[in-house]
């Protein structure tokens, strides 16, 4: 009995039937769709067909009988053929109707397919994904019908013409369907068949050495004596690797920043260049790095260049503040400074605490307050009576000259004040950046 119920719960054409003798007129697709989320291995069109073809022989008994010309007559006014050849031989008259849902959408997958591949055609991808907009109109008519009729196992419009425009896209261009992180990404208006193409970004890192004083790290906006060079690490980095992409412009991002007259040495410091819309991504890295140096004329020097994921980006930002760095600085004191003294900062600043309020000179735009930095070693090496060059390791986000003059007791404990001494000036080097990417 209860096996009984069931089927005629899952009379599936019944419901079809129901809808077109509502008046509704569903192409194949659309007819399929109402079931799309039922069977496996069928595309919406091969259920629709099959329906509908149930119920063409409900209407029809070849073998004479009760014609119902109604259902006949609606089966061929969906554009089902077998339906209109019917019709055709018993004298039926019929008119072919748009479908009441997708209002012929669901035909014209192959010419947005066409287009969207033509629009793709001048970026380099392996991998994409497709997206579309429904038309208003279509996607109410699509929820009205899945509400009046109860239809809870229906697939959406967008849904399909995702997959199957995705489908023929992949034959057209050979390229691979992600179903995360894609390349590009190719949106479809159903409605005007307009397609925009979405480039993800290309992500670029190496390291930099900033080989010269008074070069700032991104685009200086204001006048600052400090400011020797009418250009930017940033600028120097990201315009040849843009040109080279074919990109729309680049967001720069590094691993911290030295102050503008700091030199960065040694290893350099990681960065990451993110290239908007690019046209290319398969390049060959060693001849862009070339370029950069090329161009750069000794301001900066890059290494390591080459490909590399987004995830990049944030492990950058979130690291910079913790990557262990050092320093290499030159101070002039105002006093001769005791050799003794010197080797007790040594002792003091081995694997130490450092307390550090908001420096003074950031204060405009940084909060003030009280941050604990690590400081791992502390080197001294006198090079005259009053001048001595330290070699600093410490935690990320310290700042380093302050904790050598002290920025009047803001940060403590700090080098001058052991010292017992002034700090006339400083000269700094970044020598290391610990590498996060
Ligand atoms: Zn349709």
């Amino acid at each position: 009995m209860c096996y009984r119920v069931s089927l005629l719960e899952e009379d599936f054409a019944a419901k079809l039937e129901r809808i077109l003798r509502d008046g509704f007129r569903l192409c194949d697709a659309c007819a399929g769709r109402i079931y799309g989320l039922r069977g496996y291995g069928l595309s919406n069109v091969d259920r629709g067909r099959a329906l509908k073809t149930v119920l063409l022989m409900k209407g029809y008994r070849s073998s004479g009988g009760p014609v119902d010309e109604a259902l006949i007559k609606a089966l061929a006014e969906t554009g089902f053929k077998p339906a209109q050849e019917l019709a055709s031989k018993l004298g039926i008259e019929f008119e072919e109707k748009t479908c009441s849902v997708c209002r012929g959408i669901a035909s014209r997958y192959r010419e947005y397919a066409e287009a969207a591949a033509k629009a793709a055609s001048g970026y380099e991808f392996s991998t994409f994904q497709v997206g579309s907009r429904v038309p208003p109109d279509v996607r109410r008519a699509e929820e009205d019908l899945w509400r009046l009729y109860g239809l809870s196992d229906a697939e959406s419009l967008k849904s399909e013409a995702n997959r199957e425009i995705g489908k023929i896209f992949g034959e057209i261009t050979g390229k691979e369907y992600a179903p995360e992180k894609p390349e590009l990404v190719v949106v479809v208006d159903l409605g005007t068949g307009e397609v925009e193409v979405e480039p993800s970004p290309l992500y670029v890192c190496g390291r930099y050495r900033k080989l010269v004083r008074g070069l700032p790290q991104n685009p200086w906006p204001y006048s600052d004596e400090r400011v020797k060079y009418d250009t930017s690490i940033e600028e120097l980095i990201a315009t040849p690797i843009v040109e080279a992409a074919g990109g729309e412009g680049a967001k720069f991002h590094a691993a911290g920043r030295e102050d503008i007259d700091a030199r960065m040495l040694g290893t350099g410091r990681p960065f990451v260049v993110e290239v908007k819309k690019p046209r290319r991504r398969s390049l060959d890295w060693k001849k862009v790095e070339e370029e950069i140096n090329r161009r750069s004329q000794g301001l900066i020097e890059v290494l390591g260049l080459r490909r590399c994921s987004g995830d990049v980006v944030k492990r950058i930002k979130t690291l910079a503040e913790l990557a262990r760095k050092k320093y290499r600085l030159r101070v002039v004191f105002k006093k001769p400074v005791d050799e003794e003294k010197l080797r007790l900062v040594e002792e003091v600043f081995r694997d130490a605490v450092v307390s550090q309020r908001t420096p003074t000179r950031v204060l405009h735009r940084r909060a003030d307050k009280v941050r604990k930095k690590a400081v791992y070693s502390v080197k001294a090496r006198k090079i005259s009576d009053r001048v001595v060059e330290f070699e600093i390791e410490c935690q990320g986000g310290f700042y380093v000259k302050e904790f050598v003059h002290g920025d009047e007791g803001r940060t403590q404990p700090n080098i001058a004040e052991l010292l017992e001494n002034e700090v006339e000036s400083i000269e700094l080097d970044v020598l290391e950046v610990e590498e996060v990417a």
